[in-house]
């Protein structure tokens, strides 16, 4: 037998060596930018309103190709979750990288670009997913792409994971993934959306890192009284009772709490605001609650955004009641949107609820008892905060606000499990939102630049968290 080395593996061999004396210095970006286009433009072509297969199949194939071997995990057969993993030494837990391929849907005659065609334009990218969350998958897969490449040795294991149905279908994503699949996506730290670096007036102000989020906790009302014919007017009318009930709900603010993340929030916010603005910030940090409450009232009409950071919230969305108009009715039904405070004692909060309707006509429940646990706080002592604190300021040169979001995202199932994770995502205008660019909006865009920047921080992050040391 001879030992004649296959030219092939002399070849791959050689062309590591290449790559591996690279290592040191920083990836050759203007090569890593046109790659990361391409990717991007790829991933929002594919129309993944409800259907994110050919999009997994597309990520699968370039990682297997860049020879990190990728798995579809599937529940339901159009809807498939790419996974991939780059071992590590072990020395720490993992590190989770998350992006969804799903998209919510698009009424393409308010496009100016078709919507999946991920036209360039004027420093833009447009297209559905631009900014949720095409842009969060194509920057974890240029990390891995990296990582690879670059042979960087690992202290913890980089796992990938492209999950479908965030938007409204969780079941066939994350829900799936952790019922089904949780070792595989174990990990001490996860990266996934929910943040953002806030531009105004073409300059960064400030970076947003989620830490925390609320948690959905439908409240119903439904009022009982009797029926009869509409001609005769009867004081237990439902209708009555529960319309009483929801004003009074509507009025209510529940009392203001501040946690870690929202008290950071907003003291940093105010270190970064003009003055006539920064008051209301540093206002709601007061001990004196006639001052907090009336900068409350002025966020609440002006930014009621951060009037919900603040407490939990309760907005009534659906009133029921009555089929014709001359009976009346014996039930009538509202249901509350409420987001409680991740520590929001539920039982008790749903007593103050009934407190505040005051009606023995009008029962006061919960609207499932099917109940999202409430999950670990991502920690801002911890090394994947300070971490990400140093990149942001190393990338955008700017203070990071950690944030508490009002909606809910694919991390709470995470946090359920005692993964801490933290939601980031590239720079936007602040501008661009009202101007109905935003995630969700009739349309999307990016700015390319701020694409290829926001690859930048997601590889310094990853290098920064699991380089063997
Ligand atoms: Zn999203």
């Amino acid at each position: 037998m001879t030992s004649r080395i296959p030219a092939a593996l002399i070849a791959s061999a050689a062309f590591s060596a290449v790559l591996v004396a690279q290592n040191t210095g920083q990836p050759d970006w203007k090569a890593v930018e046109e790659e990361t286009m391409r990717h991007y433009q790829s991933l929002i072509r594919f129309d993944t309103t409800a259907k994110e297969r050919p999009a997994a199949e597309y990520l699968k194939k370039v990682l297997d190709e860049n020879g990190i071997p990728a798995q579809l995990l599937t529940l339901e057969p159009d809807r498939p979750n790419v996974l991939a993993r780059l071992k590590g030494n072990g020395k720490k837990r993992p590190l989770l990288v998350l992006g969804h391929t799903d998209t919510v849907s698009v009424d393409a005659a308010k496009w100016k670009f078709p919507p999946f065609s991920a036209t360039r334009d004027g420093g833009y990218v447009y297209g559905r997913g631009t900014i949720d969350d095409k842009d969060n998958a194509t920057a974890a897969l240029m990390t891995m792409l990296l990582l690879k490449r670059r042979a960087v040795p690992l202290d913890r294991d980089v796992i990938f994971l492209a999950e479908s149905g965030e938007e409204g279908n969780s079941r066939v994503g994350i829900g799936y993934m952790v019922a089904q699949h949780f070792p595989e996506i174990d990990a001490e730290y996860c990266l996934a959306e929910g943040g953002s670096i806030t531009r105004i007036g073409g300059e960064v102000k400030y970076a947003r890192v989620q830490t925390l989020e609320k948690v959905p906790r439908g409240i119903e009302l439904v009022s009982h009284g009797i029926s009869g014919h509409g001609s005769i007017p009867l004081k237990s009318n439902a209708i009555v009772h529960l319309a009483g009930a929801v004003a009074k709900v509507g009025a209510w603010r529940p009392d203001i709490r501040l946690n870690e993340t929202t008290g950071t929030y907003f003291r940093r916010l105010a270190s970064v605001s003009p003055p006539d603005v920064a008051k209301y910030y540093r206002d709601v940090l007061s001990t004196d609650p006639k001052v907090r409450s009336a900068a409350d009232d002025w966020l609440f009409e002006n930014e009621p955004s951060h009037s919900s950071m603040l407490r939990t919230s309760v907005s009534p969305n659906i009133f029921q009641g009555g089929y014709r108009s001359n009976v009346i009715p014996s039930e009538a039904k509202a249901t509350l949107d409420v987001r409680m405070l991740p520590d929001e004692d539920a039982a008790a909060f749903l007593e103050q609820v009934k407190r505040v309707v005051n009606d023995p006509a009008v029962e006061v429940r919960f609207a499932s008892q099917e109940v999202r646990p409430s999950g670990t706080t991502a920690r801002l002592d911890s090394e994947a905060y300070k971490t990400l604190e140093t990149a942001i300021t190393r990338v955008y040169n700017t203070i990071t606000l950690p944030t508490m979001s009002t909606g809910a995202t694919d991390m709470a199932q995470l946090r359920a499990k005692g993964v801490q994770c933290f939601g980031i995502g590239p720079a936007a205008d602040m501008e661009d939102g009202p101007k109905g660019f935003g995630a969700h909006s009739d349309q999307e865009r990016l700015l390319e630049s701020e694409l290829h920047r926001f690859v930048r921080l997601n590889w310094e992050v990853v290098t920064d968290l699991a380089r063997a040391r």
